[in-house]
């Protein structure tokens, strides 16, 4: 999608703090760290937000999760663990309407998260 920020991130045509890269999946650090480690795991699909998933992103959705878990353990977020989450829609403060699964840790989290 043209104007979608995360898309020109993907495209090279934003900068970004790559940390991992295939067909399907693009990982990066978050711009606004909110946490030791913060990176976020979208998919090179442009899907606005987590009600919009059709039956035929379930497998992309698993390919993100998957990555997401693997990059965790590789910067060391095993064994404390991390804080995955999807932020969807105004209720949530999502503020790139683009899925991104955000990947949190390095210090621990409460909850409920207010
Ligand atoms: P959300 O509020 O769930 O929509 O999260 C969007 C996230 O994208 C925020 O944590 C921002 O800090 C992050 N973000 C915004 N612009 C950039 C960028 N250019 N590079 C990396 N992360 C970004
Ligand atoms: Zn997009």
């Amino acid at each position: 999608m043209s104007d979608c920020l995360f898309c020109k991130i993907i495209a090279g045509e934003i900068p970004s703090k790559k940390i991992y890269e295939d067909e399907d999946v693009f990982a990066f650090y978050d711009i606004s760290p909110q946490a030791p480690i913060h990176f976020l795991v979208i998919p090179k699909k442009h899907i606005p937000h987590v009600m919009d998933l059709k039956n035929e992103d379930s497998i992309l959705m698993g390919k993100m999760l998957f990555q997401a878990q693997k990059i965790a353990k590789e910067l060391g977020l095993e064994p404390n663990g991390a804080r995955f989450v999807f932020n969807c829609k105004e209720s949530a403060c999502q503020t790139v309407w683009h899925i991104h699964l955000h990947v949190l840790g390095g210090r621990d989290f409460g909850w409920p998260p207010g």
